[in-house]
């Protein structure tokens, strides 16, 4: 036998409600709230606690919580209180029994286990449905015009008085069969103390109703007992089998069905007539009461189950399916009947004419008073939901409607963050963000290590340029001495000549590397981007073939920018577009302009760049021109000037004459207002 998840109530604590929620299991999946019919869920701090002022005691929340985090607050140590107190107690089991026990053992066996706990009297509650069934059939004949909602369970019972407060006149004002049995137990045995076991959670609470005298002390449920039976070591295999205690039941053994109560009343569910309505489960149960509430229900009798009948009920441990359940039920109820001594039934039947099995009803209304439109707006406003169109109502929440979640957030019930659609929305647009700040973050990085390389490199480039740059003077000008004195005609001309040509070079690339070592400082002013190409092309010689064609297509050409150094950019652009013309070809200058920012394109037909060297352009020393023509320096020095100047360059190039026309366009980006460093 395993052992049954009870969780006691502290002892010498009464319980605040019968259900509970076990700490940190709940992982607020709502899945409670959807099925609360009482909306008796408080979503806080995570958490799915239930509320006991609003709980009808269902117990629905307890079977769908796949956490298990919902438990019934058992009453058990008050049965063992009043078993050592060495009172007289009898025990009554709900007629739901056979689905608990039969499976494992004969009925005689069970009742043998109960002997020997030490309850004087083991009776089964289904005579007090044969009690009840029969104040039913005589109410009906004796009120024909009125109509009656059966109250034999306690579930449905606290929900008309808490959510259909109207409808309490409606309620039959019958006790139910636990009370009927205590009530005749006590007829017989005033001092009897009465323990009823069953497979409901709302018992428990019926048994302590002020509205109810003469119920059972205490109520358990049938997986409480198997705790019990555990806890007091009673082996099936070590009890003497017996029956129960008279008075013995006839077809109120049927009531834990749906219509089984009909049956056990011979009143017939007759579909024509329908005068009888019998309902089980929480959307029939809610919304047959709504029908009937609102007045467009003929029927005058009821018969409402808040589960699939009370062999469904949470207080089983029972994992069979529900036909399986009901001919376990069946099968007991057919077995006894054929035991049954009629007479001396209808002899206790008829013993029990006299007692008072009537019961008030006090209403207690726990709706939620509704909002001011504007307030309830408010709230709606805070999940998203400015319109109707945002109204989906889709219930993942466990409201019906989006007001109904909203008018519970209200009163502090729930969150808005159980709205699904609302949370999705947030966590996209939050990964939106996140998205958008990463990537600037990785591109700020890329742009930061880029120019920490260059700055590194700068300052060895300045440290070396300005250590060669004297000697080369000094070899230049006594080179050019030993020319002057050298005769036109002497050998030695070419070689001194071939220095001359050499130490040049030296210092075009002393002269590079001072250039890229001096991009630290940016002195904006005004300028006109016209003119600053115009300057640039100025600086260089047109080669043979190739045509240069300038405009500036859109938007003002002003701008704030260092001046000499966006002039060396296009120098730098220019001749290296005219370096890859060598055949001539056309460069096109284009610059247009927005409200923020100024692109100039520098196009060439040259032979474009190869794919694997795009990546390469900017790093310093970076050529693939012949010794003495490149030095790789002139696109690091671009690069770290339009850096400078808070501005982008990029490059587009076709190296393959079969995919169209060869070409290189680089576009450089410039802000039109100078944003210096640290803006
Ligand atoms: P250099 O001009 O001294 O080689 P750069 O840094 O200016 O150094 O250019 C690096 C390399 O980029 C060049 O050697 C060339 O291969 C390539 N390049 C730059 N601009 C162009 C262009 N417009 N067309 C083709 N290749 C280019
Ligand atoms: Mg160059």
């Amino acid at each position: 036998m395993a052992e049954p998840e009870v969780d006691p109530a502290p002892e010498g604590q009464p319980a605040l409600g019968f259900v509970k929620t076990v700490p940190n299991r709940c992982r607020i999946c709502y899945t409670c709230v959807r099925t609360c019919p009482a909306k008796a869920i408080r979503i806080s701090k995570s958490q799915a606690e239930v509320v006991p002022s609003r709980c009808i005691g269902c117990g629905h929340c307890i079977q769908v919580c796949s956490q298990k985090a919902k438990r019934i607050v058992s009453t058990l140590y008050d049965v063992e209180a009043q078993l050592k107190s060495g009172a007289r107690v009898a025990v009554c089991l709900a007629p739901s029994f056979p689905v608990e026990f039969q499976e494992e053992m004969d009925f005689r066996v069970l009742v043998g286990m109960l002997r020997k706990m030490g309850f004087a009297k083991v009776v089964e509650v289904a005579f007090g449905a044969d009690l009840v069934a029969e104040r039913y059939r005589q109410l009906l004949c004796e009120q024909p015009y009125n109509q009656f909602i059966a109250t034999t369970c306690p579930a449905i019972v606290t929900f008309v008085e808490r959510y259909q407060p109207e409808l309490v006149p409606f309620l039959a004002p019958i006790v139910s069969p636990m009370v009927a049995i205590a009530r005749a137990l006590r007829m017989d045995d005033p001092d009897l103390k009465v323990v009823f076991v069953g497979p409901c959670v709302a018992k428990k609470a019926e048994a302590c109703n002020a509205d109810i005298d003469g119920g059972p002390d205490v109520a358990i449920t049938f997986r409480e007992l198997r705790y019990l039976f555990l806890r007091w070591s009673i082996k099936a295999e070590r009890v003497e089998p017996s029956d129960f205690d008279p008075p013995h039941p006839s077809l109120g053994a049927l009531f834990p069905m749906t219509r089984g109560f009909l049956q056990a009343a011979s009143i017939k569910e007759d579909l024509l007539a329908n005068e009888v309505v019998a309902i089980d489960g929480i959307k029939g149960f809610t919304s047959v009461l709504e029908e009937f509430a609102n007045g467009t229900m003929e029927a005058r009798l009821l018969e409402l189950l808040c589960c699939e009948g009370c062999i469904a009920g949470p207080g089983l441990s029972s994992e069979e399916t529900l036909f399986k359940r009901r001919e376990r039920v069946s099968h007991y109820t057919r077995y006894r009947q054929s035991q049954l001594d009629h007479e001396e039934w209808q002899r206790h039947v008829d013993r029990y004419v006299g007692l008072d099995l009537n019961r008030r009803f006090t209403p207690d209304d726990q709706r939620l008073q509704p909002l001011e439109p504007a307030a309830l707006n408010e709230i709606m406003k805070k999940m998203g939901k400015y319109s109707e169109a945002h109204e989906l109502n889709c219930g993942a929440c466990g409201y019906h409607t989006c007001r109904e979640h909203a008018l519970a957030i209200a009163k502090g019930f729930a969150e808005s963050e159980m709205c699904l659609p609302f949370v999705i929305d947030t966590n996209l647009s939050t990964i939106r963000k996140l998205t958008h700040a990463n990537q600037k973050l990785a591109s700020t990085q890329e742009t930061l290590m880029h120019s920490e390389r260059l700055a590194s490199m700068g300052q060895l480039a300045a440290g070396v340029a300005h250590e060669i740059n004297n000697p080369l003077g000094v070899v230049l000008m006594y080179t050019h001495l030993l020319l002057e004195e050298c005769q036109k005609e002497s050998p030695l001309r070419p070689d001194l000549e071939m220095i001359v040509e050499q130490a040049n070079r030296c210092k075009r690339i002393v002269a590079g590397l001072l250039d890229f070592a001096r991009q630290n400082k940016v002195a904006f002013q005004p300028a006109d981007i016209r003119e600053v190409i115009r300057t640039s092309l100025a600086n260089l010689a047109t080669p043979p073939g190739v045509t240069v064609e300038v405009e500036h297509l859109d938007g003002s050409p002003r701008i704030e920018l260092d001046r000499d150094q966006i002039i060396q950019v296009f120098v730098n652009l220019v001749g290296n577009a005219f370096d890859a013309m060598p055949k001539g070809g056309t460069l096109r200058i284009q610059s247009r302009a927005d409200q923020a920012t100024l692109t100039v394109e520098v196009k060439d037909t040259g032979t474009g760049i190869p794919k694997e060297n795009l990546n390469k352009l900017f790093e310093p020393f970076f050529t693939t021109k012949l010794m003495g023509k490149g030095t790789g320096l002139g696109l690091p020095v671009v690069y770290g000037i339009v850096k400078l100047h808070r501005g982008e360059i990029s490059v587009e190039s076709n190296p393959d004459p079969s995919a169209g026309p060869t070409g290189t366009t680089f576009r450089v980006k410039l802000p039109r207002e100078a944003k210096r460093q640290g803006e």
